[in-house]
Formats: C-alpha cells, sequence, structure tokens
C-alpha cells in the first residue's frame, strides 16, 4: 500500500471517528435536555402533590365544624329535646344524621390521607402486648355488634412477643379491617388472629365469611375511592377511602397491606409489620 492510500485510509476513518463523536454528542445533549424535563416534571409533581394535600388538609379541617354542627342538631332533634316529632319527621331527621356521619367519616379518612401525604404524621412508638390492643378492640366492637347471626372472635395471641410500634395506627387499620368485614358478612364469623410472619415480622389478619371479592378486582381495593360494585354495597355507606388509609398508616410503620378473597366465600385482609419498629421509620 503507498503512502497516499495510507493517508487517504487515516483520513477516512478519522472522517468516520469525528462523525461518531459528533453524533454521540447529540446523543449526549439530548439525554442531559430529557433529564433536565423530567427533573423538572418531578418539581412540578411534587409541587401539584404538595397543593393537593394542602388543599384537602384546609377543606377537610374547614368542613369538620358545619358538619359537627349538623351532627349535635339532628342529635337534639332526635332526642326531642324541643318537642316531639312526628314519625315521618324522625325519619328524615335521621337521614340527614346518617348523611351527616357518612360525611364526617369522609372528612376525617381525608383529613389523614392528606396528613400522611404531606409528611405530616407524627408515629409515636412504644412497647406493648398484643393481647392488651385486642381486649380494647374487643371492647369497641361489642356494642356494635348487632347482627346475631355474625360473630367476632379474637383468637389468642400465643406466642407473640411484645411489639414496637405505634398501637393506635395499628388499632386504627385493625378497626377499619373489622368494620369491613363486619359490614360485608351477613352471617358466620369475623376472625381476628396474630403471628409471628417471617423473620421479625409479626401478620394480623382479619378473616370474614362475607360476600368475598372477585379477583378481578382485588388489585384495586387498596386504590383511593375504590368501592366495588355490588348489590350489598348499594345499601351500605362507606367512602372508599379506608382501605387507601390502611395502606399508607401501614407503609408509615414500615409494613405491608394485603388482602385474599374469594366471591361469596369471604375474605382476608391482613397487615404485615415489623415486631419492632426500626429507627429510621421511627424518625420519618
Ligand atoms: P368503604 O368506605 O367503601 O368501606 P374501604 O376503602 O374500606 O371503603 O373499602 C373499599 C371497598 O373494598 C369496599 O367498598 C368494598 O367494596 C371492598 N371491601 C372492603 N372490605 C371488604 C370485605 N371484608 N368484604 C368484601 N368487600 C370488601
Amino acid at each position: 500500500m503507498t503512502d497516499t492510500d495510507l493517508n487517504a485510509q487515516l483520513a477516512a476513518s478519522q472522517a468516520e471517528v469525528d462523525n461518531l463523536r459528533a453524533e454521540l454528542e447529540e446523543t449526549n445533549r439530548g439525554v442531559v435536555a430529557l433529564y433536565a424535563e423530567l427533573d423538572e416534571q418531578a418539581i412540578q409533581l411534587k409541587k401539584a402533590t404538595e397543593l393537593k394535600s394542602r388543599f384537602l388538609a384546609y377543606m377537610s379541617h374547614e368542613f369538620r365544624t358545619p358538619v359537627s354542627s349538623i351532627r349535635s342538631i339532628a342529635r337534639l332533634l332526635i332526642d326531642q329535646v324541643d318537642g316531639p316529632l312526628t314519625e315521618e319527621q324522625a325519619k328524615q331527621v335521621r337521614f340527614i344524621q346518617t348523611a351527616a356521619i357518612d360525611f364526617s367519616e369522609m372528612v376525617d379518612d381525608l383529613l389523614d390521607l392528606a396528613k400522611i401525604e404531606a409528611g405530616r404524621v407524627e408515629i409515636s412508638p412504644a412497647w406493648f402486648e398484643m393481647v392488651d390492643l385486642f381486649s380494647a378492640l374487643r371492647g369497641m366492637f361489642r356494642p356494635m355488634l348487632d347482627n346475631h347471626a355474625v360473630t367476632l372472635t379474637f383468637e389468642e395471641p400465643h406466642g407473640l412477643p411484645r411489639l414496637y410500634t405505634d398501637d393506635r395506627k395499628l388499632s386504627q387499620i385493625l378497626r377499619n379491617f373489622i368494620s369491613n368485614a363486619l359490614k360485608f358478612t351477613s352471617a358466620g364469623e369475623v376472625r381476628v388472629s396474630a403471628r409471628p410472619f417471617g423473620d421479625g415480622s409479626v401478620r394480623f389478619s382479619v378473616t370474614d365469611t362475607g360476600i368475598g371479592i372477585a379477583q378481578e378486582h382485588l388489585v384495586a381495593v387498596f386504590d383511593d375511592f375504590s368501592q366495588v360494585d355490588s348489590p350489598i354495597q348499594k345499601r351500605l355507606r362507606g367512602t372508599g377511602l379506608g382501605l387507601a388509609l390502611c395502606r399508607q398508616l401501614a407503609s408509615l410503620l414500615g409494613g405491608t397491606v394485603g388482602v385474599e378473597s374469594e366471591l361469596g366465600k369471604g375474605s382476608t385482609f391482613f397487615v404485615t409489620l415489623p415486631q419492632q419498629l426500626a429507627v429510621a421509620e421511627r424518625q420519618e
């Protein structure tokens, strides 16, 4: 090969390298621009989420006072403090009362969700025994068991170590699971249990013999405002926020929630928490 050929080949390779470098630089610029755009979008999204949480928190807070006035006045009317009501009037006031209770439950759930999303929820962990939590829950639900065809059973939490977590938040999760189970079970049993699970965790389960949930709806039940369409659902109150709140509370406590269900047979809702809340989660 002559020098001229060699030089020509070198020049061609150099040109190719230059081309490739130029292409690479262009791609790099594109990637950098994309990253900047993504960062910008992430900032916007964070701002939007913060605004939404703040709006929800303010709104729910502002709603509390008027709703509690409606509830108190309905109570006074039902108690006939200012004179008797006709049967029809009493019925109508009870509708107002039920609607106001629904509304204030929704406002409470929204406020809790907004507080969690805004990172404004304090976790207060302490050591406690499961037996105590179960007996508090048993006492809480006893007056509400008006359907004699359903029994509510708390299994003795044998062999469970003491727990270090926020017992009020755990209790809030279990109360939601239990009241749902009672709501969607017309006959049979609602059973609450706690068992050691995996390495250093505890699983709390609420099993019912109620209407169950079809497989295609299972993935969504923990989403905000999710309600499964069913004839029983139409008759019952609810906001579709309770389970979303449970999921958020469980994750605050370093755990997870889940459900197994069979349509027509019943459901098991569970929450799995570390026996001892980790230091990092405590400081969140
Ligand atoms: P709601 O206020 O409607 O009860 P939740 O978030 O607590 O809201 O529950 C969401 C939906 O999940 C309910 O509306 C119901 O369709 C379904 N669900 C929850 N628990 C049960 C259960 N134990 N059995 C059958 N369906 C349930």
